[in-house]
């Protein structure tokens, strides 16, 4: 099993504004519920942007 939480560019979208992670600074981090990825840019992560997990629906700041 391999734990590549840190790569230097996330694939994939913002799980609070739904934009592209295209721009480095972005994070990504285990559902504290489900383990489910919950990936965030960085403008969302500097506000701190609520997030909902897609699959347990577990809300977070
Ligand atoms: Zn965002
Ligand atoms: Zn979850």
């Amino acid at each position: 099993m391999s734990d590549a939480y840190n790569p230097p560019m996330i694939e994939g979208r913002c799980i609070t504004c739904g934009r592209g992670l295209v721009e480095g600074g972005s994070v990504t981090f285990p559902c504290p519920e489900c383990g489910t990825a919950i990936k965030r840019c960085r403008s969302c992560r500097e506000k701190s942007a609520g997030y909902e997990c897609p699959d347990c629906g577990m809300t977070g700041p």
